[in-house]
């Protein structure tokens, strides 16, 4: 018999077809991944799991089209980092950067992934595009995708030929992102793909958009014979000073590679010439107000009206390593941002803006619909609708934060007042990740048939929290080891950083 679960009397966030967010008093019945009803009076069958929603809030499972996953052990690292920094290791003086993953043995890489997929399911993420940068070996990349079956999460697992450190003194980087053994291991993939019933899609994370036509056409050719339907790639305009030039949406679109496929990350810094590409090919942009707006690459786009793209972003998490993985932190961080933007001009000419710029249902949407839609699955994720596929999260309406906020204006209570410790309950292709406000455990044998290794086994959170600082305690030890001068100067020349663009003031 199918499972299914009855969300009886909540209050169900639907989207009609302009995208307008309704709040409706129903039952919401799930039978085996999908919605099967959304209707008052829906009577339980025998078996069914009966889950009074009274004073809650069910809405579409959030969506993140940006994020590392694996970088759980280096929580915390980038707090005051700029982005060169965060690349480290430690461009100024914190020895603290993201070339700590080629220290990472399969294993650590196994944990730090599902504690991120973890993380994400317990704020209320139920699918995230990984940027899978961990392809140090064919086995790291493995142990991640194991990793997120484990943890129940849907996933576009973005496959990611990266050049990882070779040697720390002197500092070398492995020179050959593209070497046989990563595009056999592309292959084999794709012929294992999908993973964990269909959870976990193989996609292809790239940012070598700066390497000859022929290698990019190639290598996207070989990528959608393995079955990818998702390419993403970093995109911060001028943000490191040697990239100024580089325009990544332009040059995809003269290489007749830009199409509904290409998902950039960030797209700051775009001009009007290229927002208008990327809308003329249907190709997205997952924006990250976090990390964009500490690390320095510029505005976030989606609220930009010079750009007119809106349509066209959705949010991500980028790090977890330096932020928290909510959407709903993201949604308020950047609606508010971009308000501040707003407004500053009519004040600084003595005037006030007659009205607030943008609204919590336009922030609330890319975070849901728009983040389908940036990956080709709004006909199955991103609303609650009937049919669709049951990835949903139910919130406390009557939490000390949510109080009167979710009766009078549920999606602003969602935007505005909620935090993670209100989401309650966490469905992902019918499947409760979290119930009665935590993570159930997770089953470490699901993946076993991509990667066999780590200690495995039915684990609740309290475990692998435990498991995650006692290997982080050890990756600490390994980066003590490191040579952070040698790197520095290392890092400086991989990145071909002009050093009198560095500067502390104009
Ligand atoms: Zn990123």
């Amino acid at each position: 018999m199918v499972a299914s679960i009855l969300l009886q009397g909540g209050t169900v966030l639907t989207h009609d077809e302009h995208d307008h967010v309704h709040a409706v008093k129903a039952d919401l019945l799930i039978e085996g991944n999908l919605i099967k009803k959304v209707e008052s009076g829906i009577k339980p069958s025998p078996g069914t799991q009966v889950v009074d929603c009274t004073d809650k809030i069910i809405s579409p499972g959030f969506i993140d089209t940006h994020h590392h996953l694996w970088q759980t052990l280096l929580k915390g690292r980038h707090a005051n980092h700029t982005l060169l920094e965060y690349f480290g290791p430690g461009y100024f003086d914190d020895p603290l950067g993201n070339f700590a993953a080629s220290v990472h043995s399969p294993t650590d890489i196994f944990w730090g992934e599902l504690g991120g997929a973890l993380e994400c399911l317990d704020v209320g993420t139920t699918t995230v595009v990984d940027h899978a940068s961990v392809n140090i070996s064919a086995e790291h990349s493995k142990a991640a995708i194991a990793a997120t079956v484990s943890s129940g999460i849907r996933s576009i697992f973005g496959y990611c030929p990266i050049a990882p450190v070779e040697n720390w003194k002197p500092f070398t980087l492995g020179q050959n992102p593209l070497a046989e053994w990563v595009m056999k291991t592309l292959e084999e993939l794709g012929s294992k793909a999908p993973f964990g019933n269909g959870r976990v899609q193989l996609g292809l994370a790239f940012d070598g958009t700066y390497l000859p036509k022929e290698v990019l056409v190639n290598l996207f050719s070989k990528a959608k014979e393995a079955g990818v339907k998702i390419i993403t790639t970093h995109y911060v305009r001028a943000a490191v000073p040697s990239q100024a030039q580089l325009k990544a949406i332009e040059t995809l679109h003269s290489h007749g590679l830009l199409d509904s496929s290409i998902l950039f990350s960030h797209g700051s810094n775009m001009d009007p010439d290229e927002a208008a590409l990327l809308l003329k090919a249907n190709s997205h942009v997952s924006v990250t107000p976090s990390t964009e707006l500490q690390m320095g690459h510029g505005e976030p786009v989606a609220f930009q009206s010079k750009l007119g793209i809106q349509s066209h972003c959705s949010l991500g998490i980028d790090c977890h390593s330096n932020n928290s993985a909510s959407i709903p932190s993201e949604m308020r961080l950047l609606l508010q941002s971009a308000r501040g933007t707003y407004n500053q001009p009519f004040l600084d000419q003595g005037k006030v803006p007659a009205s607030v710029y943008k609204s919590v249902e336009e922030a609330f949407n890319l975070g849901t619909i728009n983040g389908a839609r940036a990956i080709g699955m709004d006909d199955r994720i991103g609303s609650i609708a009937v049919g669709k596929l049951a990835d949903l999260v139910v919130f406390d309406a009557s939490s000390p934060s949510m109080v009167c906020g979710a009766q009078h204006d549920p999606v602003a209570a969602v935007v505005l007042h909620s935090s993670p410790g209100d989401v309650e309950m966490v469905v992902v292709d019918g499947v409760v990740r979290k119930l009665g406000g935590r993570l159930v455990a997770v089953d470490g044998a699901a993946g076993r048939e991509v990667w066999d290794g780590g200690e495995r086994g039915s684990r609740e959170w309290g475990e692998v929290a435990k498991m995650l600082v006692g290997r982080r305690e050890a990756l600490q030890e390994s980066l003590g080891g490191i040579d952070y001068e040698e790197a520095k100067a290392g890092v400086i020349r991989a990145f071909h950083v002009d050093g009198d663009n560095v500067v502390d003031s104009l």
